[in-house]
């Protein structure tokens, strides 16, 4: 039955997938926190304009891979496609514009109606920075330097290559965009029908193209920063300066143009080969016109988003999680002891596994299977007697224990 398979494209995470996420998330948080990044949490749906503005109406985004619906009562709604459209409109709405510069951090999913395939879903996750309201190149520094620090402390930066590029401000990309389109409509008949549509409406797009056609026909394009004024040239420049300062290595990239409207100056990816065409973990860029264009004061942005989905396929596995104990009755009569042993347990801080049935034998071999560190074996002489029956499952190592002194022998496993 149709309907109860998840959408095409969605992924239920259970168990370890969803650990590998949330150690994503947490490291993440932990290092933007140490940058001052506070946490924000936009809704899920925004009104269809939020995205449709910022994003403009040739990107990819906007033209294919929105879900947008209309609500019962007529408003159009869109399930996020990215997490920086509701940023600056939270910005926006919250008034926040005496406040700059603020660093928010997010993290959740994404909905993108595109073709599924590795790396590449439906509904995917992001973490992402944005830090609002600082003009200079210290703030583009600081934000890849970010960036870099997560990934190198997620330990999967050693197959990750940053590529940079600037895309001027709106001088210097009104001069580049006259080139190219000339440069490109002399090659009009090597472009793909979708770069021929670009090249009308936006041609900086075309250069993202990963069409083979496209891609020959490109090569030798002129590159945008022949044509950066000098204002551009310069804060590109300090841009570099400050990452070499800081020893972040990275390529230059003239045809990384980032396939959203809204971006200026600095334009960046972190790229790798370890998986296949879905290669960008993480990509961002500086968005200087994007909060104005929403209607709200003019102020400069700057901020990155990451696929965790991308980011999970690189990470090596995870520390196995804590091992717990398993509390084991013998017979029916130690059922409830064994449940109040538990409980008394768990409070005091310790994960207890309490096999749900079965004899003995099957209960050894349960607490096997969730890996428990030792086994608290309850029988009749045991309740008795006020003592438990200690193994240490990896030893073999067997004590009786009274349950007085439980608690302080236990705590080797805890
Ligand atoms: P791509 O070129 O792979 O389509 P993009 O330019 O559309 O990426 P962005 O909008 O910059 O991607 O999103 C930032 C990051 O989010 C990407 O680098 C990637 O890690 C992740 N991402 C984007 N789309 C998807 C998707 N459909 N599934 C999984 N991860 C995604
Ligand atoms: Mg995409």
């Amino acid at each position: 039955m149709s309907s109860l398979q998840p959408v095409r494209g969605t992924h239920d995470l259970m168990f370890d997938d969803m650990r590998r996420h949330r150690h994503i998330e947490a490291v993440a948080l932990e290092i933007a926190g140490r940058y001052g990044y506070g946490e924000i949490a936009t809704p899920v749906f925004e009104f269809t304009e939020v995205f449709t503005r910022t994003l403009g109406d040739t990107s990819d985004i906007v033209t294919k891979e929105m879900y947008t619906f209309t609500t019962k009562g007529g408003e159009s709604i869109t399930l996020r496609p990215e997490g920086t459209a509701g940023v600056a409109r939270a910005f926006i709405t919250g008034g926040l514009a005496q406040q700059t510069p603020l660093k928010f951090f997010y993290r959740g999913p994404m909905f993108r109606h595109e073709r599924p395939q590795k790396g590449r879903q439906r509904q995917f996750h992001q973490i992402g920075a944005e830090l609002i309201g600082v003009a200079g190149p210290q703030a583009d520094v600081e934000v890849i330097a970010l960036a870099a620090h997560i990934l190198k402390e997620l330990k999967v930066a050693g197959t990750i290559t940053l590529q940079l590029n600037s895309l001027g401000d709106v001088e210097s990309r009104l001069a580049y965009r006259d080139v190219l389109v000339k440069y490109l409509s002399e090659r009009r008949d090597q472009l793909s029908e979708e770069s021929r549509a670009r090249l009308e409406r936006n041609p900086l797009r075309v250069l993202d193209s990963k069409d083979p056609g496209d891609q020959a026909a490109i090569k030798d394009a002129p590159r945008f920063t022949q044509y950066l004024n000098e204002a551009s040239t310069t804060f590109f420049r300090e841009v570099q300066d400050g990452l070499t300062a800081l020893d972040i290595a990275f390529t230059l990239n003239p045809s990384l143009v980032r396939g959203l409207d809204y971006y200026s100056h600095t334009a960046f990816e972190f790229t790798t080969d370890a998986l296949g065409a879905q290669g960008t973990v993480l990509a961002g860029g500086r968005y200087d016109g994007l909060i104005k264009d929403m209607g709200g004061p003019q102020t400069p942005g700057i901020g990155w988003a990451a696929g965790i989905e991308r980011l999970s396929m690189l990470l090596s596995d995870l520390a196995p999680a804590k091992r717990p104990l398993a509390v084991i009755p013998v017979g029916a009569a130690e059922e409830r002891p064994a449940e109040l042993l538990t409980a008394e347990l768990r409070r005091a801080g310790f994960s207890v596994d309490l096999g749900y049935g079965g004899n003995m034998g099957k209960r050894m071999k349960r607490a096997n299977k969730v890996s428990a560190i030792a086994a608290l074996i309850l029988g009749e002489d045991e309740v008795k007697n006020g003592v438990v029956t200690l193994r240490n499952l990896d030893s073999g190592e067997q004590s009786s224990v009274p349950r007085t002194e439980l608690m302080a022998q236990l705590k080797p496993f805890a």
